[in-house]
């Protein structure tokens, strides 16, 4: 899974502002691309003689109608790092192999999870501002899908024409943030059991 909608007050800013404070250091760099409503974000390592390669990491950065829709790129490895990147695991068990090189692989190996660090840094400033995958008050504000009027949230029928509510009431995904409507079995991103949901 690798595409996520955090609703509520969260801004593209806040991202990038975090993920810049937290990977443009050591061996990281961070480079941004784009304007407040798309922005693509890159994650890259600095090649060095000793190093075990490059590793860069794309993340797309979209502001939506209620908080920032967040795309991971794969991980990408460069040179011998493509090699490396895979069997680095496997020489830790060899710590014969890993002598006079233990400052360079430790950086090479904190590099491996780039992905699972960047999730983990995006959840923390979504806390921290108060949004999540749950969807957010104003996205729940309900739509008439028979005359367009917006109506209160929890209200049965229509304000406006009386017609029934309830079918356009919109859901998000608990696991990923994707918004769809009640009734969806399944997420249409990361296949999550919506049943229990709806
Ligand atoms: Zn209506
Ligand atoms: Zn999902």
């Amino acid at each position: 899974m690798d595409e996520f909608t955090f609703h509520g007050p969260i801004s593209i800013d806040d991202v990038v502002r975090a993920l810049e404070a937290e990977f443009g250091v050591g061996n990281l760099r961070v480079q941004v691309r784009g304007d407040e409503e798309s922005i693509v974000l890159q994650i890259a390592s600095v090649a060095r003689p000793a190093s075990g390669g490059r590793t860069a990491l794309t993340i797309h950065l979209s502001s939506i109608e209620d908080g920032v829709h967040i795309k991971m790129g794969q991980q990408e490895w460069m040179g011998i790092a493509a090699s490396f990147g895979q069997t680095a695991l496997g020489m830790l068990r060899n710590p014969a192999y890993l002598l006079g090189r233990l400052d360079d692989l430790a950086e090479d190996i904190s590099s491996l999870q780039l992905n699972d660090r960047v999730l983990e840094t995006i959840e923390r400033v979504a806390k921290s501002v108060g949004a999540s995958f749950e969807i957010s008050e104003a996205l729940r504000r309900l739509t008439c899908i028979y005359c367009l009027s917006a109506n209160p949230v929890g209200e049965p029928h229509c304000i406006a024409c009386g017609a029934p509510m309830g079918p356009s009431q919109p859901i998000a995904c608990p696991k990923c943030g994707f918004v769809t409507h009640a009734g969806t079995i399944s997420c249409p991103e990361c296949g999550e059991d919506l049943s229990k949901n709806s």
